[in-house]
């Protein structure tokens, strides 16, 4: 596999908060009867509010970049009202939450021996994960270690890139003696859970019964369980890259529930008429059409760029799109069987991790991405 090496393009002068938003919207599904003039206590709505304040209304949103969905409209008063709910740790409970919330897998036994915390940006430009490790380096360890000893959890690793930028971890690392810093070639996507395995342990982890051991945390998934150890229910903040030539850059903890409008006005608005918005980092991010886009847990970086009409041109099967591929898929194949769904199935279409290195290194500017995601809903859809 050809890797493409990240060089550091430092854009970002620090991090940024937005925190008391005007209003937040959240998700609720139809049958749901709050009534205008409600009051909302911070984390009602199944834990949810990340503010409290009054219901204005709903309204339709996008809440993923396809499709709109239905939100309520709190007004924020800024009080930060919160009913008291004092909740007493419980190691079951615990792992309950983890669970339900999609942050741990399940486990035989909840036999856990190592945590490995995913600390590389997923991509390239993207620095939500480095300015957080920057700016609470003590914390972090700090929460990793309270993790370790609340769960029984022997050993983990704190996985970065091989930079120099990290090398203040060391400055912390010592009064941690069971938490490893390891740094790992900076390519893309060593973020990827299984690259970043495969850099740890080499290919052979797969074959082992370590894999059932490991548990891979986000960085940025820290505050939640964090949270979840606290209080029983994930943080409403999520720290988001904001990125691109159309807008001020900045990596912001924003309230899940925010509107991007309300951030963009926030950082100045845009900086370039004729916009093009992408949810997710450059390479594989997906184009959105408005941005009337609420901030979700899902989102960790938008980028704002001129709008720009490339025209696609014939394959001329150079190949590279293959070689690029991190987990040996062919690509080009999938594109051009994008009507059969039986070949569609043993070229592997499923196992592609939506990364978009097959597009970014197309000279015809084939967004084959675009196609395999497409192959990947037809055959779920089957
Ligand atoms: S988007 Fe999918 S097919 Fe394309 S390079 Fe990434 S993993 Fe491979
Ligand atoms: S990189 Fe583009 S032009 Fe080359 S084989 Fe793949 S799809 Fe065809």
């Amino acid at each position: 596999m050809d890797k493409i090496y990240i060089k550091d393009e430092r854009l970002y002068s620090g991090m940024d908060k937005y925190l008391k938003p005007e209003y937040v919207y959240i998700q609720v599904e139809n049958n749901d009867s709050y009534n205008i003039g409600d009051y909302i206590y911070k984390n009602d709505i199944n834990f949810c509010s990340p503010v409290s304040g009054y219901v204005v209304g709903y309204d339709y949103k996008f809440i993923n970049s396809t499709t709109k969905s239905r939100v309520i409209v709190i007004e924020n008063d800024y009080k930060e009202k919160h009913k008291i709910n004092k909740y007493v740790f419980n190691k079951e409970k615990l792992f309950d939450t983890l669970i339900a919330n999609n942050l741990l897998d399940i486990y035989d036994e909840y036999d856990i021996k190592y945590l490995i915390i995913n600390a590389i940006d997923f991509e390239p430009f993207v620095f939500s994960k480095r300015f957080y490790i920057e700016k609470d380096t003590s914390e972090i360890l700090m929460i990793i270690d309270n993790i370790m000893d609340k769960m029984n959890i022997d050993k983990a690793v704190l996985a970065v890139v091989n930079d120099s930028k990290y090398d203040n971890l060391f400055n912390y690392i010592g009064t941690y003696p069971n938490i490893k810093i390891v740094k790992v070639n900076n390519y893309y996507p060593v973020s990827n859970n299984k690259t970043l395995l495969k850099e740890l342990f080499g290919i052979s982890y797969h074959k082992s019964s370590l894999e059932k051991k490991i548990w891979i945390l986000d960085l940025l998934s820290l505050m939640d369980v964090n949270s979840i150890i606290k209080n029983n229910r994930i943080s409403n903040e999520k720290i988001i890259t904001i990125g691109g030539k159309g807008i001020t850059n900045t990596v912001i903890v924003v309230k899940i529930g925010t509107s991007l409008k309300e951030i963009i006005k926030y950082l100045g608005g845009y900086r370039m008429n004729d916009i093009s918005i992408t949810i997710g980092g450059p390479l594989s991010g997906r184009q959105i059409s408005s941005d009337d886009i609420v901030i979700t847990r899902d989102i960790a970086a938008i980028f704002i760029t001129k709008e720009q009409t490339v025209k696609e041109k014939e394959c001329i099967s150079c190949g590279k799109c293959n070689s690029v591929c991190p987990i040996h898929l062919v690509p080009v194949f999938i594109m051009k069987n994008i009507n059969n769904i039986s070949n569609l199935k043993k070229l592997g279409t499923e196992k592609c991790t939506e990364c978009g290195l097959c597009s970014y290194i197309c000279p015809s500017y084939i967004n084959l991405k675009d196609y395999i995601i497409k192959a990947k809903e037809m055959i779920a859809d089957e």
